[in-house]
């Protein structure tokens, strides 16, 4: 199975016009509340491909908390991944605009609360898992210990930075597969000094070649990076970097297109895909994403791909 390691967050997004200002209440033209957070997002796109997929997702002792349960059934997910902690349950308030533009926010609440003592206790999950998942809406406790007893285990682990903080240096060096966007790749730059590039050339692999060659030296053996509408790239040592173009599609909703295009690239991994064929599924997911508004219910299955890749 895959093991993906939190989080579970309530998404609430707003479809208004424009973008409120301070101070500022707008008539909003729709509101959607859904299941999500980004372990979420990635245990279902997973499974939707048709992954075995097991993990950790935390839920508080909140109202909120009642959706967590039906949401794992309605996905076909183990209902023994979650776990439930005093306070309040992960959520998030988002705003999308006339142009597909968004802001939001998360406040963790019981992710932050996943830590070593339950990772301990699914060890032997973890150990006999294909590969580890995890992002940065957990602590880093526990991300560094899961990761840390999957490399004991020679399983394969894949990390995606986001929200954006720095990894640890332990976190790295357990770290096999990295996947950032555009946004995260410019924080590593910022923070390990390397220049990248200028507007209006990030699509070129040579672009971001110094920074996927300083993060190859800290840990991953595979870094890719998410272009949105402009593709993704990945770079290996000592081997030319790939060019993974994305699909065409009208974009309704740009939300979630990095935990689809993840949960693709992962799967297709762990069963052992090339790495070209990996990303084109990886790009399939995040595109179809991309057409439907909302996230868990646009998460697709093999159908959806082959009528994306077909048509
Ligand atoms: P994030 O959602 O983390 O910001 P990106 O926006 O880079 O990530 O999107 C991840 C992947 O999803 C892209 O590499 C691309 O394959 C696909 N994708 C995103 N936006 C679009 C789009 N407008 N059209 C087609 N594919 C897209």
């Amino acid at each position: 199975a895959l093991f993906v390691l939190g989080s579970f967050v309530v998404a609430c997004s707003a479809t208004v016009d424009r973008l409120p200002r301070a101070g500022e209440s707008l008539r909003a033209q729709a509101f959607l509340v859904e299941p999500g957070g980004k372990g979420l997002n990635l245990a279902v796109g997973a499974r939707r491909l048709g992954a075995a997929v097991d993990g950790l997702l935390a839920v508080g002792d909140d109202p909120l908390a009642a959706l967590a349960a039906p949401a794992l059934d309605r996905a076909g997910l183990p209902a023994a991944m979650l776990h439930r902690f005093a306070g309040p349950t992960g959520a998030g308030i988002g705003f999308t605009d006339a142009a597909g533009e968004n802001c939001l926010a998360v406040h963790p609440g019981a992710n932050a609360r996943l830590g070593t003592a339950e990772v301990r206790a699914a060890a032997e999950r973890i150990a006999g898992s294909a590969l580890v998942l995890a992002q940065f809406e957990v602590g880093d406790e526990a991300v560094a210990e899961a990761f840390r007893i999957a490399r004991a285990a020679g399983v394969r682990t894949l990390l995606n930075p986001s929200p954006f903080r720095m990894p640890s240096p332990g976190i790295l060096a357990d770290t096999a597969i990295l996947v950032v966007n555009a946004v995260e790749a410019a924080a590593f730059g910022v923070a390990l000094g390397v220049p990248l590039p200028d507007g209006g050339n990030e699509t070129s692999p040579k672009a971001w070649a110094g920074l996927a060659g300083a993060l190859l030296a800290s840990g991953p053996d595979l870094v890719v990076v998410t272009l949105g509408s402009g593709g993704a790239l990945a770079f290996r040592d000592g081997r030319p970097a790939l060019v993974q173009p994305a699909f065409r599609v009208t974009a309704i909703d740009t939300l979630g297109a990095g935990d689809a295009f993840t949960a693709g690239l992962a799967v297709a991994l762990a069963e052992g895909r090339p790495l070209p064929e990996s990303l084109s599924l990886a790009a399939a997911c995040g595109a179809c994403v991309v057409r439907r508004k909302g996230v868990f219910d646009a998460l697709p299955d093999r159908a959806a791909i082959a009528d994306l890749v077909g048509g």
